[in-house]
C-alpha cells in the first residue's frame, strides 16, 4: 500500500527516513521532536547544531543516529493563528520539501507523523487532510512507500459530521450474526404447510468463513475464502452474464480499466495499489486477491454498489450488512465518494481494516 495509516510511536517504525516535527532551532522540543532526539541519542542533538536551524516550512535532513531509520528530516511546521496567516500553505510545504528530500535522498519509505497538530495547535482533522492530500498527489508522481504515523486515535479525527453520518448508516444497516431471525427454509419457500414461526438461526457455515479475517489475506486459497453470493444480483442480461462466465478478478478489473478509459498506473495509484501487486494481478489470470484489494479497486474505477458485488465476486467475496466493514464501504459507494484514501479515514475510525495494497 503506498499511502499506510497506522498507530504506533514513529521512533519505532522501521523506514529509510523519518520525519520530525521539529521546532526552528531544531535542538529538541517536546512531542515527537523530543522522543525522537530520546530514541536517537546526543549524536541526532550534536549533528542539529551544525544546521543553524530551519525555517517554517522548510525541511533537512541528518542521520538516523541509534532509530531503526536511515535519516531524519526535520520539518517546522506553522503554528496554528487561526487559519488565516498561511498556516495551510506552509503545511503543505512541509510535507512536500520533506518528500523531496527523502526523494533526493533514495528513499524507498517514510514515516511523517501528524505535523503541527500537537503543541502547535492545528486542527486535527485539517491537519490530516493536508497530509493525506499532499503524500497522495506525490504519490502520483514517484513511487514510495509513505506511512502517515498516529500517535494516539484522538489525532485521527475524520470530521464530526461524517462519523455521526456514517455511525448512523452503520446503525440502520447493521445485522448482528447471531441474532438473525429468519424463516425455516419452509418458509422461505412459501410452503403451505408453514408452521407460523421463525427460529433463530446461528451463523451459518459460509457466514463465517466470510467474516473469517483471512479474507483479508493477500493470495489466501480459493478453498478459504467459500462465501455466499450476493443476495441483491447485479442487472445484467442473460447474454452479458454468459459471456462474463468464466471472467477471472484478474480479467474483470482489465476489462473495466480499458472501458472507463484509465491507464494502469491511475487505476492503482487512485487504489493506493502498489505496482508490483498491480503487476502480479495483471500477469496472473487466477490472481485472488484480498477483499480490501479488490474493493479498492471497485473504488478506484468508480463502480456503483451492483458493479461492485459483481467484481468482487469474481474474487470470491460478497458486501453484507452483517459486517461493519462492508457498511462503510457500501456507505462511501452510495454516497458518490470515490476517495480511497477519505474511505481509509472512516475505516480506521471506525478500527476496520484499510483498503489498498
Ligand atoms: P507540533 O509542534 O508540530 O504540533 P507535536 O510533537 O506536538 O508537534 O505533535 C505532532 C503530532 O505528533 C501530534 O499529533 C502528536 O500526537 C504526535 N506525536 C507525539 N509523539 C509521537 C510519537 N512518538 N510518534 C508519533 N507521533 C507522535
Amino acid at each position: 500500500m503506498p499511502l499506510q495509516i497506522i498507530r504506533n510511536d514513529i521512533t519505532k517504525v522501521a523506514c529509510d527516513a523519518i520525519v520530525n516535527a521539529a521546532n526552528a532551532t531544531l535542538l529538541g522540543g517536546g512531542g515527537v521532536d523530543g522522543a525522537i532526539h530520546k530514541a536517537a541519542g546526543k549524536g541526532l542533538l550534536l549533528e542539529c547544531m551544525k544546521l543553524g536551524g530551519c525555517k517554517t516550512g522548510q525541511a533537512k535532513i541528518t542521520g538516523g543516529h541509534k532509530l531503526p531509520c536511515k535519516y531524519v528530516i526535520h520539518t517546522v511546521g506553522p503554528k496554528w493563528k487561526g487559519g488565516q496567516n498561511g498556516e495551510r500553505e506552509l503545511l503543505i510545504s512541509c510535507y512536500r520539501e520533506s518528500l523531496r528530500l527523502a526523494l533526493s535522498h533514495d528513499c524507498r519509505s517514510v514515516a511523517f507523523p501528524l505535523i503541527s497538530s500537537g503543541v502547535y495547535g492545528y486542527p486535527k482533522d485539517q491537519a490530516l487532510k493536508v497530509a493525506v492530500d499532499c503524500i497522495t498527489e506525490f504519490l502520483i508522481e514517484h513511487d514510495m512507500l509513505v506511512y502517515l504515523v498516529v500517535f494516539d486515535k484522538s489525532s485521527f479525527q475524520i470530521s464530526e459530521k461524517l462519523f455521526t453520518d456514517i455511525a448512523a448508516f452503520i446503525d440502520d444497516k447493521y445485522v448482528d450474526m447471531h441474532f438473525i431471525f429468519r424463516p425455516t427454509q419452509r418458509d422461505a419457500w412459501g410452503d403451505s404447510t408453514f408452521l407460523g414461526t421463525t427460529e433463530i438461526l446461528p451463523p451459518n457455515e459460509t457466514d463465517q468463513a466470510r467474516l473469517s479475517p483471512d479474507v483479508f489475506q493477500e493470495g489466501a486459497t480459493t478453498a478459504s475464502k467459500k462465501v455466499s453470493l450476493p443476495t441483491q444480483t447485479p442487472t445484467i442480461s442473460l447474454e452479458d452474464a454468459l459471456k462474463r462466465e468464466d471472467e477471472s478478478f484478474s480479467q474483470a478489473l482489465l476489462r473495466k480499466i480499458d472501458e472507463k478509459g484509465m491507464t494502469d498506473s491511475a487505476c492503482y495509484k487512485k487504489a493506493n495499489v502498489d505496482r508490483k501487486l498491480f503487476s502480479k494481478i495483471r500477469g496472473d489470470v487466477h490472481y485472488h486477491p484480498s477483499k480490501p484489494t479488490a474493493i479498492a479497486f471497485a473504488i478506484a474505477l468508480e463502480l456503483n454498489l451492483d458493479e461492485t458485488k459483481d467484481l468482487l465476486q469474481r474474487a470470491g467475496f460478497a458486501l453484507s450488512h452483517s459486517s461493519k466493514f462492508d457498511i462503510i464501504i457500501e456507505y462511501f459507494i452510495t454516497h458518490g465518494n470515490y476517495n480511497v484514501f477519505e474511505i481509509n479515514e472512516a475505516l480506521f475510525a471506525f478500527d476496520q481494516t484499510l483498503l489498498g495494497a
